[in-house]
């Protein structure tokens, strides 16, 4: 009798060197090698399952970089030290001067800064679009346009990309499509619906613990071993490599992120439907009311929900800032920016992680002084939860008992 496979990380097996159930970690910056021809071949990446040097490539990262890529279902993937180092290098390696990039206008604002304000200085331009509308998308390609992209849920109104008509718009134009898939890992898996390359910043769901950056590029084969190259990768040269007691660490990490997504997932859908239901306006995917919720559907992997991320707009930031700091002094979670940790996270994006993006250009996408994003926690009594948000909210004037 055959069984179908039980899950994509669950399915690897690696021990460590003694038998150990965990495999073991590298604790090497550089390699022996028995013959000084290997080490050559080695160089020039002929030397299948040899190591050189640890900026290059380590067995801690690649077991990482494996369990990762057959997560994200990409024929493999590099592993780096954090979010920015694999989107950074990515477009790097993909852009030469003269290039053009489209993105999404919603990114996360560190990503939005790198390409308004840095890769100027290569020549390389960056056009901002509504990735939701694959019209303009296709308006905003020229001649010099090489890299499309987006976050599959954007960072931080929560946006959906249509990941399958955009793969089509690049395939047309031979463009790459990039996607950004930090907020939904396992709810959506970007490369199957036809994008090119998939990043993570490994620091917020997928490690959960709040106690590292990591980043990861899952691509081909052929993509990650350009990025690896060592005459010109810029993944080798730019060196935003993950060190590997991170990697071994984060490896432990991702083995339970199929439990915590559910949960995430299941407490966020409860926390939107409640704050909806009490007049709050709510962004949530899973929200009919979340103008890509079909969308969403569409493209999700259903046993994983809709993800831990709800924005919520409670009219002003001083409102904003009375409600965070007041559910902080309740322990409802922390006031702070990044997401996935097992406790709720919330901060007002427009003055931390978007303020990068100009005022008025936040006005135009929809970022409202009052809004508070949510990285909900994994909260066993969830219910308790809301009722004690709510108390808050009343408390504040925010809402009607
Ligand atoms: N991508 C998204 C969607 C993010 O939210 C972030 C960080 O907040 C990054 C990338 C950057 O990741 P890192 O902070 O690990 O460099």
């Amino acid at each position: 009798m055959s069984f179908k496979p039980a899950n994509n990380i669950q399915d690897l097996q690696y021990f460590g060197e003694f038998g150990g159930v965990n495999p073991s970690i590298s604790d090497s910056s550089t390699y022996t090698f028995l013959s000084a021809k290997t080490m050559f071949h080695t160089f020039e990446g002929n030397a299948d399952g040899c190591y050189l040097y640890s900026r290059h490539s380590s067995p801690s990262n690649l077991y990482l970089g494996e369990a990762l890529a057959a997560m994200e279902d990409t024929e493999t993937a590099n592993v780096t030290a954090s979010g920015m180092g694999a989107i950074t290098s990515v477009i790097m390696q993909l852009c030469n001067a003269g290039d053009h990039i489209i993105s999404s206008r919603t990114i996360y604002g560190g990503t939005y800064a790198f390409f308004k304000n840095f890769i100027p200085k290569f020549h390389i331009e960056a056009s901002f679009v509504d990735i939701t509308k694959p019209e303009t998308v296709k308006t905003a390609i020229t001649k010099q346009t090489k890299v499309l992209y987006c976050e599959s849920v954007s960072n931080p109104l929560l946006e959906v990309a249509d990941i399958r008509a955009l793969a089509k718009i690049a395939k047309e134009h031979n463009l790459s499509l990039v996607v950004d898939n930090t907020f939904s890992p396992l709810s959506i898996s970007p490369a199957t619906l036809g994008a090119n390359v998939v990043i993570h910043s490994l620091t917020k769901f997928i490690n959960g613990s709040s106690d590292t950056v990591g980043g990861v590029v899952c691509g081909t084969q052929k993509f990650i071993n350009d990025l690896r190259n060592v005459n010109d990768g810029a993944g080798m040269l730019l060196g935003s490599t993950m060190d590997s007691l991170r990697a071994a660490s984060i490896l432990k990490n991702l083995r339970t992120l199929h439990i915590r997504m559910q949960q995430h997932s299941k407490n966020g859908l409860y926390l939107a439907t409640k704050f909806e239901a009490d007049g709050l306006r709510t962004v949530y995917p899973g929200l009919t009311s979340h103008p890509s919720h079909e969308l969403f559907k569409s493209m999700m992997h259903t046993e994983y929900g809709f993800g831990g991320m709800l924005t919520v707009d409670v009219g002003t930031l001083k409102k904003a800032n009375e409600l965070m700091e007041l559910m902080q002094h309740r322990n409802l979670g922390y006031l702070a920016v990044s997401l996935g940790f097992y406790k709720t996270l919330f901060s007002a994006p427009g003055t931390s992680t978007s303020s990068e993006i100009p005022e008025d250009e936040q006005k135009a996408m929809g970022l409202s002084d009052g809004l508070i994003r949510f990285s909900i926690g994994l909260d066993a009594d969830i219910e308790r939860t809301y009722q004690m948000m709510k108390a808050c909210m009343v408390e504040l004037g925010i809402l009607k008992r």
